[in-house]
């Protein structure tokens, strides 16, 4: 057992439990591979908007780990330093402190997002990153408009209305795409909230939406997004954000309680810690995806900065990519592993989609662009490949079919436990503008 070697991945996100499920097929004894992370499941962050947006559930957006590896030995937990001299990985686990040794390291532990980009982004936005991002988002949403209801005020019911997205990258559009069409088929069930008091607006600095994506598709997002009434703000820069709402870089003051933030990436605190090279806040690579200058040491997906050779451009930070970069990284660990020699990381992209709301997306595939329910479509058999066990695939596909024919789901869940049932601060908050006390008719 001495004579192991140990691959250890730290992250299990896209990245990382690709290169599991790729070395699995691979790496022989003495080898065997670690996936280290701090959650039990892989997040398929394309999907948050979804949540947001209550066309499916928390559990379908997230698959367990352990359902997607198979001799891989999974631990629970956050790596919180790594001695690269004596090549051990230290990490906080449910048992206390654990030591893991290595005989190659992979990073693949993303990015988290960056709050401090634009004043009162961290104490007024809602961030879009995580499962838990997405359920206070859409708790919000319902508390805003279950408040308007009571509301009689009319200025303070449209300021509660209008929900501000800032960021028309991937995340922006899909959330304000979702929000606009739930909150559409929501307000049947609030009949005393009009239509005209809610809307949802995106600010997007540049010139377009999806700077990711082909510009027709961006485009189109766009056209698609102004025909259902979201207001789309190209080369509006927020400024400022405030409890009642946003300032814009020319001065103009956007009035909206609500406000989500899908703008800015900053390095995972590892990063830093590690004392290795950094372009742009992510660890520099060589072409086979080694860290600059590092013998056994690899990066993949976000956290990586990582050249195409196919283009010569830095590889933008998508989930398509971060499985690529891991496939290859597999191709490339087993070839250390041989005696033989590494690729370049090589990719050519097979299309980009997005999805712009509830059964509507924008998709460009082997040079077919398509729009509406056929790219949503395909963008979520495309996630629906990626899920673990035939069994957990069938059930998304049943509960996803039967959300696409019947309304939308409204629960407002509260987290409220029996010993905190009668504690006033466990009582429906507060939110902007609450707290007088009113007479309803
Ligand atoms: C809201 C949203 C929408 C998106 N939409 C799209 C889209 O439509 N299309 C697209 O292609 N891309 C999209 N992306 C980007 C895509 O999700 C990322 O490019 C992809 O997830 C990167 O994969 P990764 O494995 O590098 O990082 P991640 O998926 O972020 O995984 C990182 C993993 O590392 C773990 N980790 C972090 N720190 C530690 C630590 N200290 N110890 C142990 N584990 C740790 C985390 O728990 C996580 O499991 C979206 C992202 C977001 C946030």
């Amino acid at each position: 057992m001495n004579d192991t070697k140990n691959i250890v991945i730290i992250g299990g996100g896209f990245a990382g439990t690709t290169l599991a499920q790729a070395l699995e097929r691979r790496v022989r004894e003495p080898y065997r591979v670690i996936l280290v992370s701090q959650e039990s499941y892989t997040t398929f962050n394309p999907m948050l908007a979804e949540v947001v947006g209550a066309s499916i559930f928390p559990e379908q957006v997230i698959a367990p780990i352990r359902q997607m590896i198979d001799k891989t030995r999974f631990i629970m937990a956050t790596v919180t330093g790594i001695d690269l001299e004596h090549r051990i990985v230290h990490g906080s686990t449910l048992a206390g402190p654990a030591d893991i040794p290595y005989e190659h390291l992979i990073f693949a532990f993303g990015t988290r997002a960056n709050l401090a980009l634009v004043p009162g982004m961290e104490q007024h936005a809602l961030p879009l990153k995580l499962v838990g991002d997405a359920m206070f988002i859409r708790n919000r949403v319902l508390q805003r408009v279950a408040q308007i209801e009571l509301e009689t005020d009319p200025a303070l019911r449209r300021r509660l209305g209008h929900f501000i997205v800032i960021g028309g990258g991937f995340s922006g559009v899909e959330v304000a795409g979702e929000l606009a069409d739930f909150l559409k088929s929501a307000l049947r069930y609030y009949p005393r909230v009009s239509r005209e008091e809610l809307q949802v607006s995106i600010l997007q600095d540049g010139e377009r939406l999806l700077p990711e994506l082909p510009e027709c598709l961006g485009r189109s997002a766009a056209a698609s997004m102004s025909k259902r009434g979201i207001a789309v703000r190209l080369k509006s820069r927020a400024a400022k954000v405030d409890g009642g709402g946003v300032t814009l870089n020319d001065g103009e003051y956007i009035d909206g309680a609500t406000v989500i933030c899908t703008i800015g990436t900053r390095p995972n605190p590892l990063v830093a810690a590690l004392g290795l090279p950094t372009q742009r806040g992510k660890l520099e690579t060589e072409a086979d995806m080694r860290v600059a200058g590092m013998q056994n040491l690899w990066a993949v997906g976000d956290c990586a900065l990582i050249r195409n050779a196919v283009d010569g451009q830095f590889a933008p930070p998508t989930a398509q990519f971060a499985v690529a970069e891991a496939e290859q990284l597999a191709r490339n660990l087993s070839a250390v592993i041989l005696g033989r020699d590494t690729q370049p990381f090589w990719h050519t992209a097979k299309g980009q989609m997005a999805t712009t709301g509830h059964m509507k997306g924008v998709a460009q595939v082997y040079g077919l662009r398509l729009s509406g329910l056929p790219a949503w479509l395909l963008w979520r058999a495309f996630y629906l490949m990626r899920m673990p066990t035939l069994g957990r695939k069938l059930r998304i596909f049943v509960e996803w079919t039967w959300s696409m024919f019947f309304s939308t789901d409204i629960t407002h869940l509260r987290f409220t436990r029996t010993s905190e049932a009668d504690d006033p601060a466990h009582a429906v908050p507060l939110t902007a503008g609450a707290g007088l006390r009113r007479r309803i008719h």
